[in-house]
């Protein structure tokens, strides 16, 4: 998958989302596979599901094919953590509850998320990530940059639990 840097005041709509794969120069774009630059193709797409909380949107996430290597990648928004539904701006609110020693269900109340999704978020912290942060000595005000410093160190977006080839892409333009 290829991770698109976005600030995080952006909102996390299919109209947002659109906008920002029509401006997408694709052919500057570098495989995660093989490395090779230029080769993707627009090839379908999927839906997924991603939630604040508060709310949710469902959206159409486009895929494209890498002609090299014939491996497909998802574009997919630093707003988004893989595989899991639950956007980054809100697990990033949960672990900071957490750490204040709010309780699950005050998180729960708060945030609208599942005590079960708040204990998942909770242990994939403890167990994976903490260690960066505490490497980092970073604070989490800053969304885009902690995705930045994510990849630049671990080639995941910040809170990816499976080890899948993320790359990510800054539009410099
Ligand atoms: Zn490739």
């Amino acid at each position: 998958m290829i991770t698109l840097l976005v600030n995080e005041n952006n909102p996390l709509s299919q109209t947002f989302y659109n906008e920002l794969i029509e401006d997408l120069q694709i052919y500057k774009i570098s495989c995660p596979q093989c490395k090779c630059i230029g080769h993707f193709g627009i090839h379908g797409y999927y839906t997924r599901t991603v939630t604040t909380g508060i709310a949710s949107v469902s959206i159409r996430i486009q895929r494209i094919k890498c002609n090299s290597c014939s491996m497909t990648q998802a574009l997919l928004t630093s707003q988004m953590v893989p595989y899991s539904q639950i956007a980054l701006s809100t697990q990033v609110k949960i672990i900071e509850e957490i750490e204040k020693k709010t309780s699950y269900s005050s998180i729960e109340a708060k945030l609208s998320i599942s005590i079960y999704c708040i204990n998942y978020i909770i242990s994939n912290y403890y167990k994976y990530w903490k260690q960066m942060k505490l490497i980092a000595s970073l604070d989490f005000s800053n969304l885009s940059k902690l995705t930045q410093l994510s990849f630049a160190n671990y080639s995941l977006q910040f809170m990816q639990i499976r080890n899948t080839a993320n790359s990510l892409w800054v539009n410099t333009t």
